[in-house]
């Protein structure tokens, strides 16, 4: 039967010092390096054109909203987050929700709503922040969804871009 030979340990590598001195090594070096730990929520997230946050409503210069409460957003969402009830208007535009809900803890930022939309009523915002103490604050409506148009502009432009190379 063969023997293993093994090699005879100094006394530095006994008490394991060279492993000690290469961990501290690592630890000096990143604690003088650039930190890359971010102070959230002081630091927030940094956000594109293509980031997908939380679904919001355009509204137009007059104030009212862009929906036309078509449904079409209702139908294409998987996730089963839109509730829409309709009503007749008297302006031009013939409808307008009168109930518009997005279950934010349904909502997986899909972005189906968006490309349904046929009335860019609809855009994905960079809003991503979301916390309540209860469920039903989560359900948004009319008024937390609604967003003046140039809050909503990069993600406007970005998709109007990605529109029109089709
Ligand atoms: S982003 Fe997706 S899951 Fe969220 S409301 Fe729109 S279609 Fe539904
Ligand atoms: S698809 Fe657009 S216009 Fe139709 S209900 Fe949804 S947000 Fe309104």
């Amino acid at each position: 039967m063969a023997l293993v030979k093994r090699k005879e340990l100094s006394l530095a590598e006994k008490l394991y010092l060279p492993e000690i001195a290469r961990g501290l090594s690592i630890t000096l070096t990143k604690m003088f390096g650039k930190s890359i730990t971010r102070q959230y929520p002081e630091e927030p997230l940094p956000t594109t054109a293509v980031t997908r946050g939380q679904p919001r409503l355009v509204e137009r210069q007059d104030g009212h909203l862009a929906c036309v409460s078509c449904g079409l957003c209702e139908a294409a969402c998987p996730a089963y987050a839109i509730t829409i009830d309709g009503q007749e208007t008297d302006r031009p535009i013939e409808r307008e929700p009168e109930r518009f809900e997005i279950d934010m803890l349904r909502c997986i930022l899909c972005g189906f709503c968006e490309e349904a939309c046929p009335k860019d009523a609809i855009f994905m915002s960079s809003e991503l922040e979301l916390a309540d103490y209860d469920r039903a604050s989560l359900v948004y409506g009319l008024d937390q969804l609604r967003r003046q148009r140039p809050a909503l502009q990069r993600r406007i432009d970005y998709i109007h871009g990605i529109n029109e190379r089709w």
